[in-house]
């Protein structure tokens, strides 16, 4: 047998910490109410920002696709992988993004991947410190220079940026919603920034798509910046209710990244289900207009009285509004009291946000109605008391 002492070691500490992760696992879909443990509790901490999880159109989608074409895609785009409904797909994520092009990816995780590739030797990447950690992966497999703004900080960027005049090419990217804080980025200011420094801008809209900007097209949109955000990444699955990612912006983009980006050459593509599924949600995503209302009026509410209650709730301005607790393990256990009242709220702690900014996260969506609020407020405020936060 293996000698695993090492990994053994690691776990233990983890336990020591507080900072082992135990895995919830659920007895029934997506949705605001879910069963654990044969018990219905009230879910506060998925991305199914709209519900389209289970909407009938998107299901009906997904059962005919896999009617006509089977359950898998049988190899990568540049084989046999790529079907009619892929490129159809593309087509009308475009349209909605009001781009020349996008490209689709596995998840949104390997699209940043992917994206990077455009990082060359010579050239600098510059980064929000907050940034997703698969944005941090995909500038670690790149052979460019970085570096790092503090969290919006842009006299720290404008700094940084009057440093790499001498690259290739300046990409500053950034978080559209910062998926931790719930803050969104100072996007105008960072474009005008690239455009004094001759830079590339390039947001990840992971926690934007479905939820910032007209029908959910994003802070490039929500912003009035079209044209002038260069690499807008989405993913298909949050707010989209499916899986995937994918890279909108100008079609020499996309043929770059059809020849270099690895996760399009050298993994399956995407089920064709899943992109009839994504194709359904972007007729939903186009009629959406109340969804998204009741998303936001949801959030603002939520959030308000979260705040009244005596919490801290950081810097939130979106449907995610974490409740600061600090310590990693008090953390924890005031996640642990939710459940017991009955709300389901993840805790994140070290190392996924810093030491004493762990967190219990909730995330709203458009489907939580009054009620359903009210008893996460009730909740918040049993387990805030019994543990000397209020
Ligand atoms: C969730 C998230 C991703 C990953 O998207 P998936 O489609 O789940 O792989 C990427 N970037 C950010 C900012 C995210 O929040």
């Amino acid at each position: 047998m293996a000698n695993w002492n090492s990994l053994r070691n690691e776990l233990e500490q983890l336990k020591k910490d507080g900072r082992y992760r135990n895995i919830s696992v659920w007895e029934s879909g997506s949705g605001t109410w879910m069963t654990i443990g044969g018990r219905r509790v009230l879910q506060m901490s998925s991305n199914n920002y709209l519900g389209l999880t289970d909407h009938p159109d998107l299901k009906t989608a997904a059962i005919q696709a896999i009617e006509k074409y089977g359950v898998g895609s049988g190899s990568v785009r540049t084989i046999t992988g790529t079907l009619d409904i892929h490129n159809e797909l593309e087509l009308e994520l475009a349209k909605f993004k009001g781009t020349e092009a996008t490209l689709v990816f596995q998840s949104g995780f390997t699209t940043n991947q992917a994206c990077m590739t455009i990082l060359g030797s010579n050239d600098v990447v510059i980064s929000d410190e907050l940034n997703h950690a698969s944005i941090i992966d995909g500038i670690r497999l790149t052979k460019a220079h970085r570096k790092i703004f503090a969290h919006k900080d842009m006299d720290q960027l404008e700094a940084v940026l009057k440093e790499c005049g001498g690259y290739d090419k300046r990409v500053v990217v950034t978080d559209g919603v910062f998926s931790m804080d719930g803050d969104i980025a100072p996007l105008p200011a960072i474009v005008e920034l690239a455009e004094k420094y001759d830079a590339i801008v390039y947001v990840d809209d992971a926690h934007a798509s479905g939820v910032l900007g007209r029908n959910g097209k994003g802070s490039t949109d929500h912003f009035g910046l079209h044209g002038r955000v260069h690499i807008q990444v989405g993913t298909l699955s949050k707010a989209v209710g499916a899986v995937g990612g994918y890279a909108a912006g100008d079609q020499v983009l996309k043929d770059f990244l059809i020849q270099k980006a690895r996760p399009f050459l050298f993994s399956t593509s995407a089920p064709p289900s899943v992109a009839a599924t994504c194709l359904a949600a972007i007729n939903v995503l186009k009629q959406s207009g109340e969804l998204i209302e009741q998303l936001w009026a949801n959030a603002a509410y939520f959030r308000g009285q979260v705040q009244a209650l005596g919490f801290d709730t950081g810097a939130s301005e979106t449907p995610i509004v974490p409740v600061i607790v600090g310590d990693p393990a008090r953390t924890m256990q005031f996640s642990d009291l939710l459940l017991r009242e009955g709300v389901f709220a993840q805790g994140i702690v070290y190392p996924t946000v810093a030491m004493d900014k762990g967190r219990v996260r909730f995330i709203v969506t458009a489907k939580h109605t009054k009620e359903d609020l009210d008893h996460a407020l009730g909740a918040l405020q049993v387990a805030g008391r019994e543990m000397g936060l209020l």
